[in-house]
């Protein structure tokens, strides 16, 4: 359906749990005091009755997220009932982003209920540098599952957070790595949601710097590749490959978001970077669609026009991180 501001919004991304296995320096605090009590995180049964009256909406595109959406013990319960869906033409993808912590035990199974493409976030190739960022992530566990996952003909995109004095060095590799190994990939910039140990402005390293890293060594052309997302592509003439950029600080994207967002708890965010939101549990409660429709309608129609981040506030939105709206 449209919203005030005439664009089509048919994609949701939906968080099934807030929980994870890692803890990546940018994404939340180590030691998370904001997790939610496990009662309110939404059943199976809840997520297919929002994800039925999405449908009913218009939504095309499912993107499952989290926290890790992989190490919800009944993921594969949600995620067959909408890969039912997709079998039924009823919605175009279903999609996932993971930290590929549980990859290899898990891509089979999502290639046959047709996962076609997942995102994998990966912010270092380097073992020590994947370990320090993600708090104990264990670069090769990642690698394997990856793989794994190519190998089941599921199309892989790596999403690398752009973090200053982080990974700089770190952007020419990960193309040389993603084009050799026919991985999408894209750079995104660091959003300030939520209060994490160090300042957002000393973390970010803008999309315009990393481009000019990059024209030292490769020649980037314009594309008129698109996906669902908000990156914009180039083309890499010398490593025949795109690469995406997603500038959410530098330069919104807002104009074209097509997407709204569901928290494990049910509460359903019309922008990422907006504190609106409207909790739908009270309404899950009635078993009455008509309501839930209504409600669904009236935030899909009234999504806020822009978000207004601001990279040097301290966290722009403090205490709702990005594993609980996913990404
Ligand atoms: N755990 C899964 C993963 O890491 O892919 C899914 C959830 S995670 C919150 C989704 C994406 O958000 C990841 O690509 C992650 O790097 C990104 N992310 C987390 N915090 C961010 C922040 N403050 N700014 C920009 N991206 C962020
Ligand atoms: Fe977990 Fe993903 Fe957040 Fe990293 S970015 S801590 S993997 S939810």
């Amino acid at each position: 359906m449209l919203d005030n501001f005439g664009r089509k919004v048919n994609y949701v991304r939906i968080s099934v749990t807030d929980r994870c296995d890692l803890r990546c320096k940018y994404c939340m605090p180590e030691s998370n005091p904001y997790f939610y009590d496990k009662k309110e995180i939404l059943s199976t049964k809840k997520l297919e009755k929002i994800s039925n009256a999405l449908v009913k909406l218009g939504i095309k595109k499912i993107r499952i997220t989290g926290g890790e959406p992989l190490v919800r013990k009944d993921i594969i319960d949600y995620m067959s009932f909408l890969s039912k869906k997709l079998k039924q033409n009823k919605i175009d993808e279903l999609l996932l982003t993971t930290n590929g912590t549980q990859l290899a035990k898990y891509a089979s199974t999502l290639s046959h209920l047709g996962v076609k493409r997942i995102n994998v976030s990966l912010d270092s190739l380097i073992s020590e540098k994947f370990k320090f960022i993600t708090n104990g992530g264990k670069l090769d566990q990642i690698l394997e599952g990856i793989f794994l996952a190519r190998e089941k003909n599921i199309s892989i995109k790596i999403n690398t957070v752009l973090l200053n004095k982080f990974n700089d060095d770190e952007i020419i590799p990960i193309m040389e790595w993603c084009a050799k190994n026919k991985f999408k990939l894209s750079f995104i910039e660091v959003m300030p949601i939520g209060e994490v140990s160090s300042s957002r402005s000393l973390q970010y390293l803008s999309v315009k710097t990393a481009k000019e890293i990059i024209s030292k060594k490769f020649e980037l052309v314009d594309s008129s590749l698109k996906s669902s997302g908000p990156s914009s592509y180039f083309f890499c003439k010398k490593l025949n490959s795109y690469v995406g950029f997603i500038s959410p600080i530098s330069d919104h994207f807002c104009l074209t978001c097509n997407r709204i967002r569901i928290t494990s708890n049910g509460i359903i965010y019309p922008c990422l970077g907006d504190n609106n939101s409207v909790n739908l549990n009270p309404i899950l409660e009635t078993n009455k669609e008509y309501k839930l429709l209504e409600v669904l309608k009236n935030v899909i129609f009234n999504k806020p026009e822009k978000h207004n981040f601001n990279i040097d506030e301290k966290s722009y939105i403090k205490k709702r991180f990005m594993n609980t709206t996913g990404g």
